[in-house]
């Protein structure tokens, strides 16, 4: 199977990531089975794919055809048995190693041997989930950015089992769908988070120890470094429960000090306030 030959992709989860993970495979013209639990998640996502396809209308990037077309490839379903004749299914459930692990166990006996499975996990090792399957050699990591239509990189991540054709295969497809991938080995983190995430936890070090208010410090790192937007706003927005986690995983896994999450972010995390999705991280948000 090359990657023009994939025509049906399923996604499981229909959340931030997995409503977008969608929407680029329709739009490039493949069929998508989304799956999620929960029936009032697969509306959500699937309003938000219109509402994104919308917006991509109204600044020419797609015409009115393309776009109707793209939502009418969609499918929801409650079930991942409705995935077994896909030819690459993209997990996107919540960062828990367990739920991922019982999902791609459930995917490896129905769907078909010559089906890729690929997790959208943001820093739980590929080899580790491949370890759910009897086929790690169809097994990768296809880290999307958030949002997922805008943002141009996938870091495809090569557990150690991965073989050559997948990765082949999962660089190709990136390309179809108009993405650019990095190819990245298997370590917590990756490349993306092992970077960011430190970053974003040193700033979170500058604000415990007063060197800045945070409005400071992320002027300073939007004027200074030319970042688009500062650490602290970063952290609000991908979630302070999901930046704690990262550098939970990073701390035990890379078994170095340096990663030690900052004591105010798990504060902050332990008092609810998880950035934008709560109304208030960081800093304050009044249309959460
Ligand atoms: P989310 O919480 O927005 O969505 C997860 C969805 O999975 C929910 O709709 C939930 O109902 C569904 N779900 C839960 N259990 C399920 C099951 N058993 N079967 C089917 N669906 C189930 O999460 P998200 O932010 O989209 O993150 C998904 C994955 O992507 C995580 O691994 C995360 O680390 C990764 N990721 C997130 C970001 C980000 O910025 N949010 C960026 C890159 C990668």
């Amino acid at each position: 199977m090359n990657a023009n030959q994939v025509d049906l992709v399923g996604v499981v989860g229909a959340g931030t990531m997995g409503n977008g993970i969608a929407h680029v495979f329709a739009l490039a013209g493949i069929d998508v089975i989304l799956v999620d639990a929960v029936p009032e998640a697969l509306e959500r996502a699937r309003s938000s794919i219109e509402k994104n396809l919308g917006r991509q209308l109204a600044k020419s990037r797609i015409d009115a055809a393309e776009a109707r077309a793209a939502l009418e490839r969609v499918q929801t379903e409650t079930d991942v048995e409705a995935l077994a004749r896909a030819s690459l299914v993209v997990e996107a459930v919540p960062e828990s190693r367990d739920l991922k692990l019982e999902i791609f166990g459930r995917l490896d006996e129905l769907c078909e041997s010559s089906a890729v499975l690929a997790s959208n996990t943001s820093s739980i090792s590929i080899t580790e989930l491949a370890g759910a399957v009897s086929r790690p050699g169809r097994f990768i990591g296809m880290h999307f950015m958030n949002p997922v239509p805008v943002m141009q990189l996938v870091e495809v991540i090569r557990g150690l089992e991965t073989d050559d054709a997948t990765t082949e295969l999962t660089l190709a497809l990136c390309e179809r769908v108009g993405k650019t991938p990095v190819e990245v080995n298997d370590f917590a983190g990756f490349v993306s988070n092992r970077i960011l995430m430190p970053m974003i936890n040193e700033a979170v070090f500058c604000l415990l120890e007063g060197v800045a208010e945070p409005q400071a410090i992320d002027t300073v790192m939007k004027l200074g470094m030319n970042h688009p937007m500062g650490p602290l706003s970063l952290a609000d927005l991908i979630g302070l429960d999901t930046c704690l986690f990262i550098m939970q995983v990073l701390h035990r896994d890379l078994g170095d000090d340096k990663y030690r999450p900052c004591p105010l972010l798990a504060k902050y995390v332990a008092a609810g306030r998880l950035g934008r999705k709560s109304g208030r991280g960081f800093f304050e948000y009044a249309d959460a």
